[in-house]
């Protein structure tokens, strides 16, 4: 009797005892497949870049950004009001649908910007996901997009010119600071990209960060998804979130509290004035090769799918 005085009360604390279950996610592909032969002793890079379609599964990302797969993945179209994927050979213009939202979502904001009519993507992931022939280790789960950094005033390019034109580098000094291409626009498109929700984090270069850590006068919270990495001259990296209700979606660890403006700085210092090499440091492991082993295993099935 006691117990169940207890449970309606906090019932009536929270919201969630009264609201409904979240709709049912689609049953998605079951973890307990086995590897079949043609599978196995191969790497995974090889199978998932001959597939040349997405799956005809309920969309489903599966594993973590650097070790997965996507189910049921659908092309950005390569040509829309304001954007257009580059690159088309490559075929990595698919992803998770949230993910194509974002982008075109994202392409509108860029669109309202002096000098861009919307954006340029980049790798987006293959079809299904997975490891890559080249490029990359992360972008297998359909939830990495790259954008390009130089602005999108042209977007009647032909298949020739995607394949041709490059963009353009905003730093200096190695990444330590922004060079005269980069514009306020940039900052208001990162921005963008990092206020809306479904973004997990950005990645670009650590002056392009200590510049909006300078520059940002209004609300800082969004700085906190910005990330300095490595490269991300040429283009800036998006990340989103596991959707909601995902199954065997892992998310990587939020990022620290705070706007992060002070580690960007220690990495501007560090490329200004490298510290010496840590002589006790361990070589660096050689990676090795993903086979479907090292997948989830609901990547079978997505392979499997013809
Ligand atoms: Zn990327």
């Amino acid at each position: 009797m006691g117990r169940i005085v207890i449970t309606a009360a906090l019932c009536l604390g929270l919201a969630a005892c009264t609201q409904p279950e979240p709709e049912a996610q689609a049953p998605g592909i079951v973890s307990s497949q086995s590897i079949p032969a043609a599978m196995q002793g191969v790497q995974a890079k090889q199978l998932f870049g001959a597939q040349g379609q997405g799956s005809e599964h309920a969309p489903a990302a599966y594993g973590s950004y650097a070790n997965g797969c996507i189910a049921g993945a659908v092309a950005l179209p390569e040509t829309g009001p304001t954007w257009q994927a580059m690159r088309l050979s490559r075929n990595r213009n698919w992803g998770h649908p949230e993910t194509i939202d974002l982008l075109q979502d994202l392409s509108r904001k860029a669109a309202a910007q002096p000098g861009w009519n919307g954006i340029y993507v980049g790798d987006i992931s293959q079809p299904r996901g997975g490891p890559m022939l080249s490029g990359h280790r992360s972008h297998q789960m359909g939830l990495d997009a790259d954008i390009w950094l130089r602005p999108a005033d042209n977007l009647t390019l032909d298949r020739t010119a995607r394949e041709n034109i490059s963009s353009i580098s905003m730093r200096r000094a190695n990444g330590a600071y922004i060079n005269g291409n980069w514009t306020r626009a940039h900052h208001e498109i990162v921005k963008a990209a990092a206020q809306d929700p479904r973004t997990a984090r950005i990645f670009i270069f650590p002056g392009a960060k200590t510049q909006m850590c300078k520059e940002e006068t209004g609300d800082r919270a969004w700085l906190r998804k910005v990330r300095p990495w490595w490269g991300h001259h040429y283009h800036f990296h998006v990340r989103l979130n596991c959707p909601d209700n995902a199954k065997g979606c892992v998310e990587q660890a939020a990022p620290p509290p705070g706007d992060g403006c002070a580690e960007a700085e220690q990495w501007v210092r560090n490329i200004l004035n490298p510290p010496p090499p840590d002589p006790d440091a361990p070589p660096p492991k050689p990676r090795r090769e993903l086979t479907m082993e090292d997948l989830p295993r609901q990547c079978v099935a997505v392979l499997q799918d013809q």
